[in-house]
């Protein structure tokens, strides 16, 4: 249809990153691949079959709305589970669906138990426990009593997984809190396998802690940035290096956006262009304008300051970048013209822009981002 501008998708990039992923896996875990945030920006609809095509069958999600959408475009035989929020009305269509999801406190423990029950099937539930997180979690104290509700309640309570995730495996500098974590989580297996009431699976670790704490690991990860081509943080990657020695990129960007050029204009010397006084043309400037701003997810804190491809050239950003629209400054380049490709992130020719210098830029992390791509932006698949 129409669009100003489009976000590429590319399968071999993705067949690449989860060969990566899987390379990196201790013997027998399974993979769970994270596709919240509307698979970190890069389309859920687009995104998920490539990935089962890749050979990936579980999905992990924040919420019930969208497990629905996983649900929608995945095989009928792939798992899903749901890491966070599942709210009252969701509760029987997840337990139908035999969508796998947290509970984390008592009463949703009792509610789901009830559901289940009425359904006459069995909902798969993960117990998150609160290892040092501090944000959602049984405590400690609480987990005796969850392990002999779920013992009295076989029958309508399946005990997928026992979890918990790291106040930020990222970085070095969260080493401490991490390790307690972890010893924290052993000793709630201990208890659960003394009490004889053990789950299918136990799983801890994301992206960071996968790389950097291999024993996290356990019997399954939750992979979510890695499987997009990027590290969770250069520290991660320098994690990665010091233990494989490895000088290539394992890891490669999945997705390119780009836009075109929507008309240009000769600016005399003089001049302030766009809205205010933000940008004073010093020498005659030749300016093109393009169909993206700020509503399509290019950050107006890049006012004056990003950059973009066009012409396999780099050019920056002038003025201040507006709901629909951005100016280029195309002074440098002979020619350019209307329907001129403009390469918002991604390569052209031989320069490159990538998420990391785009979110530093913009003072966002590569998380941020992606996960603020607009997605209503067409994604078209390529090779
Ligand atoms: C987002 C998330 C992950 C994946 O994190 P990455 O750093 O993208 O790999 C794993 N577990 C939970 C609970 C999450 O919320």
């Amino acid at each position: 249809m129409f669009k100003s501008s489009i976000i590429e998708i590319s399968e071999s990039a993705i067949n690449q990153n989860i060969a990566f992923v899987k390379s990196i896996l201790l013997e027998g875990v399974k993979l769970s691949c994270v596709v919240k945030g509307n698979a970190y920006g890069h389309g859920v609809a687009e995104y998920v079959p490539l990935a089962e095509k890749a050979g990936v069958d579980h999905f992990s999600v924040f919420s019930a709305d969208e497990a629905y959408e996983v649900k929608n475009v995945c095989r009928p035989g792939t798992d899903i589970m749901i890491m966070g929020y599942t709210d009252d009305q969701a509760l029987s269509w997840c337990i139908e669906q035999g969508i796998e999801f947290y509970v984390f406190d008592f009463d949703r423990l009792i509610k789901v138990a009830e559901v289940a029950e009425s359904l006459n099937k069995k909902a798969k539930i993960h117990i998150e426990i609160e290892t040092g997180f501090n944000r959602t979690g049984f405590n400690m104290t609480e987990f005796s009593d969850v392990l002999k509700f779920i013992k009295n309640h076989a029958s309508s309570i399946s005990f997928e997984g026992l979890c918990t995730h790291y106040a930020g495996a990222e970085s070095i500098a969260n080493y401490v809190r991490v390790q307690s974590q972890l010893k924290k989580f052993i000793q709630a297996r201990r208890k659960a396998e003394k009490a004889g009431v053990t789950p299918r699976r136990y799983h801890t670790a994301s992206s960071a802690a996968t790389i950097t704490y291999p024993k996290t690991q356990m019997d399954m990860v939750r992979i979510g940035i890695l499987q997009f081509g990027f590290w969770p943080t250069p520290e991660t990657h320098v994690q990665y290096i010091n233990k494989h020695g490895e000088p290539r990129q394992p890891l490669q960007r999945i997705l390119t956006w780009k836009s075109t050029v929507m008309s240009t204009k000769n600016i005399k010397a003089g001049e302030f262009i766009g809205y205010g006084t933000s940008y004073l043309a010093i020498t005659d400037k030749v300016i093109a304008t393009v169909p993206v701003g700020y509503a399509h997810g290019f950050p107006r804190s890049l006012s004056n300051m990003g950059r973009v491809l066009i012409h396999g050239k780099r050019v920056g950003v002038i003025g201040t970048v507006n709901m629909n629209i951005m100016t280029i400054d195309v002074t440098a380049l002979e020619g350019v013209k209307p329907g001129d490709e403009v390469v918002i992130i991604g390569h052209q020719g031989e320069l490159d822009i990538s998420v990391a210098s785009f979110s530093e830029l913009s003072a966002q992390v590569n998380y941020e981002t992606l996960t603020r791509l607009p997605a209503n932006i067409q994604r078209k698949i390529v090779e």
